[in-house]
């Protein structure tokens, strides 16, 4: 791996979007969201009329999307069929869905591997469940961001958004192939009292610590 890979996993609504976003911004690296690949499968099935419950129907879906990889404005982002649906894989119904296409192992395979591919863009911050511990298990930056559950719902419904969290946050660390849990060596941050600014402080932080230690 010649890029850097800045890992940051964690519970739902954690702020890993937002802390990884401003990461990026101030590095200059860029910004991977692999929820939204995730959201991105979630919501094709739901379009296609695929049982997100249903392992195998789900699996010969993806054998047949036609999906691109792009960089765009410092974000890399999934396109299917040469669209990237922004504002659709954040409904409820995809919120709801998304936890049972990402518990099956060959979408895992499918999507580690397009997260792996890129670095071909540059140093990056990629956010989610499973990065480092699995997308890039040897980057030495990784964090592991968590808050109260109290706090985390507040968050949601402050965006708008009444969801269980816990029910996801439950089947995400339950499945057998790639578990959310904390990356051995990863810094542990819980933000229940913390602004993002003093979070993505600390990270930024750290990474520029652990940079400098390097040359
Ligand atoms: O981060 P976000 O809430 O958008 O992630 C949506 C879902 O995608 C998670 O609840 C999880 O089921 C799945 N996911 C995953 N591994 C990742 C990123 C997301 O399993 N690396």
């Amino acid at each position: 791996m010649k890029n850097i890979v800045i890992a940051i996993d964690g519970t739902s609504a954690s702020g890993k979007s937002t802390n990884a976003r401003l990461v990026a911004q101030a590095l200059g690296y860029v910004y991977v969201d692999t929820g939204a690949m995730y959201r991105t499968l979630a919501w094709y099935c739901l379009q296609k009329n695929v049982d997100v419950h249903d392992a195998k129907a789900v699996t010969a879906l993806l054998r047949k999307w036609k999906t691109r990889l792009e960089c765009a404005d410092a974000r890399a982002r999934l396109l299917v069929d040469g669209y990237y649906p922004e504002k659709e894989i954040r409904t409820a119904e995809v919120s709801a869905a998304v936890a049972q296409v990402a518990a099956i192992p060959k979408v895992r395979e499918w999507m580690v591997a397009r997260q792996r591919e890129c670095v071909q863009f540059g140093n990056l911050v990629m956010e989610g469940r499973d990065i480092g511990t699995n997308v890039f298990p040897e980057t030495e930056f990784k964090f592991y961001l968590d808050a109260s559950l109290e706090e985390r719902t507040r968050r949601r419904s402050a965006e708008g958004v009444n969801e269980n969290l816990a029910a996801r946050d439950q089947r995400d660390s339950q499945r057998a192939t790639a578990p959310l849990m904390v990356p051995l060596g990863a810094m542990v941050i819980n933000n229940s009292q913390l602004t993002s600014d003093q979070t993505s402080h600390l990270i930024i932080g750290e990474v520029r610590k652990r940079l400098a230690g390097k040359k």
